[in-house]
């Protein structure tokens, strides 16, 4: 039977995010043997904001629209997250996406906390000008909830550094003339003229790389020749397979929210980012490449699969069919707790996602500490201070995971939530 029947006769269970990192969360908290007061303030988040706003439509017309900002936690320096606009985004959702941010900027060693927010919106649907009224209303809706040294968002599904443009310049224009520059980091991610930091753009799939790279190094495995494919052709996937691409290997199957092609001779990365370019976005009949069902996917012949657009997509049900040796996770959340055993269970790694996409987040923090410090960092510069830092928790990672004989995504959950709990250990709880 092929994968597309099965799953067609399966009911699929919809499983949401924050079940599977609540799972993730009670797993290593006993690993660590966490104090259980502690538990208890990480298994909640510490601020819940839903806001209703009212944006005026190109038409003339009225639409009300409904934002989050969720706030986990903030033992570790201000709430860092990005903001997503997508049809899909709920409170839980969006409680999940923050509490992983709290556990990525923790394995970073961050000084952050973890953050997440954005639009109940399919941006498809809007034009540029009416996006752009979106945005602003919104982050006048956010007011104080955001601020550079208290939550500071960045990209994320469907949005962009001109989404952060608009936002940094809506929140320094509420603020008196002399404090406006003092205010640039309220957001990182935006573009380069605005304050944005030289290749933060692809900082994540820069990071989604080397951590395959020092993957394949540990075990002694040649990229070159290697092939993958990529779920979610954006920001992250793109500039994965781009690297990747530079290192020699073929991007065998790319699947994004317009549909699926493979050629298992080598799609073109560069060619196809060119072609999709100028058809709106779609790579649909893209040359030399054939169309294939989506439930298709994940059973693509390749040694690596690079998730990089929702969550939860390597669920139980197709987990049995990934043929890769390898998954690194450059969307947060992209694989259950059930298809996980699945894949380790038969042999196949995975690279978690607080590991393998941090480099954005480390990327903003050196935006954030740019602007701060009235900086102007060269690219080079940049993409030697993330490969070292990206390397020093890969290691960290692989330490742990070797020395306790856990999986990897453990070892990360150990090594963040025990810097969190010596935070509060050593702060105590106030009063
Ligand atoms: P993006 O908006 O640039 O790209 C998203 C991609 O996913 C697009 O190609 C889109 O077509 C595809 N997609 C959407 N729905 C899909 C579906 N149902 N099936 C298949 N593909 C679908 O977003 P991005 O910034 O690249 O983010 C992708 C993932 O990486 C998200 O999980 C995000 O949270 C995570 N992430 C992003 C960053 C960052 O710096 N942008 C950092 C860390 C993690």
């Amino acid at each position: 039977m092929t994968l597309t029947k099965e799953l067609k006769q399966k009911e699929q269970p919809k499983q949401g995010m924050l079940e599977n990192v609540m799972k993730q969360f009670n797993a290593a908290a006993e690993l660590v043997d966490l104090n259980p007061n502690i538990k208890k303030i990480l298994e909640v988040t510490n601020n819940e904001l839903i806001i209703h706003f009212p944006v005026r439509m190109d038409n003339g017309e009225v639409e009300i629209f409904k934002g989050y900002r969720v706030q986990h936690n903030n033992a570790l320096g201000p709430y860092k997250g990005g903001l997503r606009y997508h049809p899909t985004i709920d409170i839980d959702s969006v409680k999940a996406l923050a509490m992983w941010m709290t556990w990525k900027t923790s394995l970073a060693g961050l000084p952050y906390g973890g953050a997440k927010g954005g639009i109940q919106i399919d941006p498809k649907k809007y034009s540029n000008s009416e996006l752009e009224r979106i945005t602003r209303r919104f982050t006048y809706a956010l007011g104080e909830n955001i601020g550079p040294e208290h939550d500071i968002p960045a990209p994320d599904v469907n949005t962009n550094a001109q989404t952060m443009a608009w936002i940094a310049d809506t929140y320094m224009s509420t603020k008196a003339p002399s404090e406006r520059s003092k205010n640039q980091h309220v957001v990182t991610g935006k573009p380069v003229g605005s304050g944005g930091l030289e290749g933060r753009d692809r900082a994540t799939g820069f990071g989604v790389f080397l951590t395959i790279k020092f993957w394949a190094e540990n075990k002694k495995i040649d990229l070159s020749g290697k092939t993958f494919i990529v779920q979610g052709f954006g920001n992250v996937g793109y500039w994965a397979a781009h690297f990747l691409e530079l290192e020699g290997a073929k991007m065998v199957g790319v699947q994004d929210a317009f549909g699926t092609i493979v050629n298992p001779e080598g799609i073109s990365v560069e060619g196809l980012f060119d072609f999709s370019k100028n058809n709106s976005g779609n790579f649909i009949g893209f040359p030399n490449s054939s169309s294939i069902a989506k439930e298709d996917f994940f059973s693509l012949d390749c040694d690596i699969c690079i998730p990089a657009a929702l969550g939860n997509q390597i669920t139980a049900e197709n987990a049995p069919f990934i043929k890769a040796f390898l998954v690194a996770e450059g969307a947060n959340g992209p694989t259950t707790v059930e298809a996980e055993q699945i894949l380790l269970s038969r042999g196949i790694e995975v690279i978690p996602d607080i590991l393998c996409n941090s480099g954005g987040v480390i990327g903003s923090y050196f935006e954030w500490l740019q602007n701060r410090n009235g900086e102007l960092w060269e690219l080079e510069e940049i993409l030697v201070r993330l490969n070292k830092k990206m390397s020093e928790v890969f290691k960290k990672v692989l330490k742990a995971s070797e020395e306790k004989g856990i999986d990897m995504r453990s070892a990360a959950y150990v090594i963040a939530i025990e810097r969190i709990e010596k935070a509060y250990i050593q702060r105590g709880i106030f009063p």
